[in-house]
């Protein structure tokens, strides 16, 4: 009875905790407004920042690819599941970013486990940024490395863990844009650092991609830097879901060839390759999109300056207010859906305690006045 007792207690610490997490049903999601439990409201908890996953050329992609190539892959890549869809997908991908491969996977999660676990062995150390993602640190720890992580977005913090000669490989990881605080990392320091002690850097981009830089390229590009290892994922700028590692030519191969993630797992449905091949389109033709989403991040930050809660330093869609505690997180994000806002409270351990937060992101989707209202309403929770 060891499972019975161990799952009463954890479930029991986090009711106690106000810990406790939701999943609610969603029954209509247009990026702009939700409506759950037949209430809608203006929807500012939402990754999807181009507004793509309710794109008509995105969604008539992925209906003609359907009908085409049918609902699934129907096996993993390495037996019949890689189509003429996955191959364009990812030739179009490694030639957008400038690198030799892209490698597709099934989700963000799956392709930094993959990686990491391909890459880390024994004597070698990885030196990940404090906030990192759960992906990422999940990765590392249950790799046979050793795992040090560094003071969150501090290069001089990375420096010092450096100094000490590794035994065997460096591989620096941080996140491009970081999820739950919206800031960007430093990456010309990361990768300068990581350079010098001749180690490789992997940049998870999955906030920044599509969404900054030069075509959408994301914060690599936007910083001028070209990590030895670059993953991009398609749940939040590309408004779809899954992901790719991009690498150069030995490196996929032996992915390819290597890693258990990728070989004993089914491929994205070709159809969803069509779906992303459409987004990928938006995104490279999306200049104007850019331009209004960041116009709303100008006007939020602006407007919110005489909030009482504290603002992060981000200049991305993210725009997290620090409340403290969860129980007064959960009651501002439930004050403000009585005022018709949803915006999730995101608590321990997604984020470091005493630090819950309303996370607001801002999407292409808003309209300025929903900006203003929205603006308005905390206010108002503020009395
Ligand atoms: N990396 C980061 C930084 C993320 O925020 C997320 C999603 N929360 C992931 C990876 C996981 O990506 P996916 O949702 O595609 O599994």
């Amino acid at each position: 009875m060891v499972w019975s007792s161990r799952i009463e207690q954890a479930l029991t610490a986090r009711r106690e905790a106000d810990g406790w997490r939701l999943r609610r049903r969603v029954e209509h999601n247009s990026v702009r407004e939700i409506t759950l439990e037949g209430l809608t409201y203006r929807h500012f908890s939402s990754n999807d920042y181009l507004g793509l996953s309710q794109h008509p050329a995105v969604i008539a992609a992925w209906q003609q690819g359907a009908a085409e190539a049918g609902a699934g892959a129907g096996a993993s890549g390495h037996v019949t599941g890689y189509s003429r869809h996955h191959a364009q997908l990812e030739e179009q991908l490694a030639d957008w970013l400038g690198y030799k491969r892209a490698l597709l996977f099934i989700s963000g999660f799956a392709a930094n486990q993959a990686v990491i676990h391909l890459l880390a062995e024994k004597q070698d150390r990885i030196l990940a940024d404090k906030l990192a993602h759960a992906s990422l640190l999940d990765a590392a720890s249950h790799s046979p490395a050793t795992l040090r992580r560094f003071a969150h977005n501090q290069p001089e913090s990375l420096a010092k863990l450096l100094a000490t000669p590794p035994e065997g490989g460096t591989l620096v990881v941080t996140e491009g844009v970081f999820s739950m605080d919206g800031d960007s990392a430093q990456l010309a320091a990361l990768a300068e650092q990581t350079r010098r002690a001749n180690g490789w850097l992997l940049v998870d981009d999955a906030h920044g991609i599509g969404v900054c830089g030069e075509q959408g390229r994301g914060s690599c590009w936007q910083q001028g830097v070209k990590p030895e290892l670059l993953i991009v994922t398609f749940g939040k700028g590309f408004g779809v879901s899954g992901a790719a590692l991009l690498c150069d030519d030995a490196t996929a191969d032996y992915v390819e060839q290597f890693s258990r993630h990728l070989i004993y797992s089914t491929a994205m449905p070709p159809a969803q390759c069509c779906a992303l091949l459409a987004a990928l389109q938006q995104i490279q033709q999306g200049d104007a999109l850019r331009e209004r989403l960041n116009s709303h991040i100008a006007r939020f930050r602006a407007g919110a300056a005489d909030l009482p809660w504290q603002l992060m330093p981000s200049n991305s869609a993210i725009q997290p207010l620090i409340v403290g505690e969860n129980s007064a997180a959960l009651a501002l994000s439930q004050r403000l859906a009585q005022a018709g806002y949803w915006v999730s409270a995101i608590r321990p351990p997604t984020v470091p305690p005493g630090t819950a937060r309303l996370r607001i992101t801002l999407t292409a989707a808003h309209h300025h006045d929903d900006i203003d209202r929205l603006l308005e309403a905390l206010y108002d929770a503020a009395g």
